[in-house]
C-alpha cells in the first residue's frame, strides 16, 4: 500500500518534471503574476525605475551602466550564474516599448520561482543580462530617435550617440553567445499579404550581406521556431517574418558579425487585444526560447516552423475601409456622386492620448483590407470640415441615408441635417454603419 502510494507519488513528481512550464503554464503564470501594469506605451523612465526598484527589492541585480544623452539613466539587470551568456535589449527606439515590460516580467516571475525545477536549469545554464529602455530620452518623448535626433539603431557603426556607445561597450565587454533585439513594428504590418496583422515578427539576423550562416545562427532558428510553437495557438496567422535585407549600420547585424548572433524581435498589433496581450505573448516566447536553451530541448525544433513563416507585408491593411460609400462634393452637389471605397488609419499615440485618424486612400480598394470594415452601400458621405472629401484629410465623417433629400450648401448642415452616422476620431460617435464582412 505505501510502496504504491510513493509510485505514484514518484509518478506524479515525474510528470510534472516531464511537462515543467508548457506555454500554456507560462501564460497563466504570467497572467497570475506579471507586475508591469501600466500600458507599456504610457510607461516613462520613472516608471522602468520603479519596475527595477521592485527587482532589487527581490534581490536581482541591477546596475546603472550608462547615461543617455539628456542624462537619463540606462541599467543592466542580470539572472542566473551559468556559462551561457545571453543578452536582451529593449526599446532602443523610444516609441517601441512592448518587450521592456515583457522583460521585467520575466526576471520578476525567474526570480520568484527559484524554487521551482525548469527556472534552476535556467539559473544554472545561462547567465542573462536585460537593458530595458536603451533610449529613455526617445521613450520619454515617445519617438524613435535619441535626442540628437540620430536613429541608434543606424549607428553602430559611427557611435555618435552615447546610447550606442554603451550598447557596444555591453557587447564588447562580455561577448555574450545569443542577443535579442527587441522592437516594435508598425501595427499595420501583415503577415503576408493577407488581412492579418503581423503580431510579432522574428527575423534571425545574418552578421553580413551574403547571408552566412553559422552554428549560431542555425539554433536562433530553432529558437525562434520554438517561440512559434509557443504563440502561435495565441495567434493563429499572425506571425511574420522581418525582412531578412543586411542593414550594414545596424544593431543586430553588426551584433551577428561581432559575435553575437542575433534575434530580432518586432512586435505590431493584433486586432481586438490590448497591449499587455503583446506583453504576455513577448514574455511567453522569450521565456520559452531560455527554457530550451536552458534544458536543451531547442535541439529538438526544426528552423522549417521559422523558414515557413509568411514574410512582412506592408501597405495591404487599413485600419478602417468603408465600402461603396457615395461621396458628396458640396462644391458641387449637383454633379453625379461618386461611389467608392474609402480607407482611414490611426495614427500612433500613447495609449493614454486619443490617436487622430486620417483619410488615407479613396478608389477600389477591393484589393485591400481593413481591420474593421462598413458597409456603406446606401449613403451619401461628406466630410465634417470641408467641402470635399480627400486622402490627408482628419477622417471626420458624416453619413446621410440615400433616401432622405439633403440641401448640401446649407450653411450649418450638421444641424439642419442631423446626419443618420458620425464617424469622429477613429470611432462611431453617432449611429453605425453594418459590418461588410
Ligand atoms: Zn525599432
Amino acid at each position: 500500500m505505501r510502496s504504491a502510494l510513493l509510485l505514484s507519488f514518484l509518478f506524479v513528481a515525474f510528470i510534472m518534471n516531464s511537462t515543467a512550464q508548457t506555454p500554456a503554464e507560462l501564460v497563466a503564470m504570467w497572467e497570475k503574476e506579471h507586475v508591469t501594469t501600466i500600458l507599456p506605451s504610457n510607461v516613462r523612465h520613472k516608471d522602468l525605475q520603479k519596475y527595477l526598484e521592485g527587482l532589487k527589492k527581490l534581490g536581482i541585480k541591477v546596475d546603472e551602466v550608462g547615461r543617455s544623452y539628456a542624462n537619463r539613466e540606462i541599467y543592466q539587470a542580470e539572472f542566473g550564474k551559468g556559462p551561457l551568456k545571453v543578452f536582451l535589449w529593449s526599446q532602443m527606439h523610444g516609441d517601441e516599448p512592448t518587450a521592456t515590460s515583457a522583460i521585467i516580467d520575466m526576471f520578476t516571475l525567474l526570480q520568484k520561482n527559484r524554487d521551482k525545477d525548469w527556472v534552476k536549469k535556467i539559473e544554472n545554464a545561462l547567465t542573462i543580462r536585460i537593458v530595458p529602455m536603451l533610449n529613455p530620452d526617445g521613450a520619454e518623448n515617445y519617438q524613435r530617435r535619441n535626442l540628437q535626433g540620430i536613429d541608434i539603431n543606424r549607428d553602430a557603426l559611427n557611435l555618435q550617440t552615447p546610447e550606442a556607445n554603451l550598447l557596444k561597450k555591453l557587447r564588447d565587454d562580455w561577448s555574450p553567445v545569443i542577443g535579442f533585439n527587441l522592437h516594435n513594428q508598425n501595427s499595420l504590418t501583415s503577415a503576408g499579404r493577407t488581412g492579418k496583422q503581423a503580431a510579432i515578427s522574428f527575423l534571425v539576423v545574418y552578421g553580413d550581406a551574403a547571408k552566412t550562416t553559422s552554428e549560431g545562427h542555425e539554433r536562433n532558428k530553432r529558437l525562434v521556431s520554438a517561440m512559434i510553437a509557443a504563440i502561435q495557438p495565441y495567434m493563429p496567422g499572425y506571425i511574420g517574418k522581418y525582412d531578412d535585407g543586411f542593414t550594414a549600420t545596424a544593431f543586430g547585424d553588426n551584433f551577428s558579425a561581432w559575435g553575437t548572433p542575433t534575434i530580432l524581435i518586432e512586435t505590431g498589433a493584433m486586432h481586438g487585444k490590448d497591449e499587455m496581450f503583446l506583453v504576455k505573448m513577448n514574455f511567453t516566447a522569450i521565456l520559452t526560447a531560455l527554457k530550451s536553451l536552458a534544458d536543451g530541448t531547442e535541439k529538438t525544433f526544426s528552423p522549417v516552423a521559422y523558414e515557413s513563416l509568411p514574410n512582412n507585408s506592408s501597405g495591404s491593411l487599413f485600419n478602417f475601409i468603408f465600402r461603396n460609400a457615395t461621396l458628396v462634393d458640396r462644391r458641387k452637389p449637383d454633379a453625379t456622386a461618386t461611389t467608392t471605397d474609402i480607407a482611414i488609419n490611426v495614427d500612433r499615440r500613447r495609449a493614454e492620448f486619443v490617436a487622430p485618424a486620417y483619410v488615407r486612400q479613396v478608389g477600389d480598394l477591393s484589393s485591400f483590407f481593413g481591420l474593421s470594415e462598413f458597409d456603406a452601400t446606401g449613403y451619401f458621405v461628406v466630410s465634417r470640415n470641408s467641402p470635399s472629401l480627400k486622402t490627408g484629410q482628419l477622417a471626420e465623417l458624416l453619413f446621410y441615408k440615400k433616401s432622405r433629400t439633403i440641401d448640401w450648401n446649407s450653411s450649418d448642415l450638421e444641424k439642419m441635417f442631423p446626419p443618420d452616422a458620425i464617424f469622429s476620431l477613429g470611432k462611431w460617435v453617432k449611429g453605425e454603419l453594418g459590418s461588410s464582412k
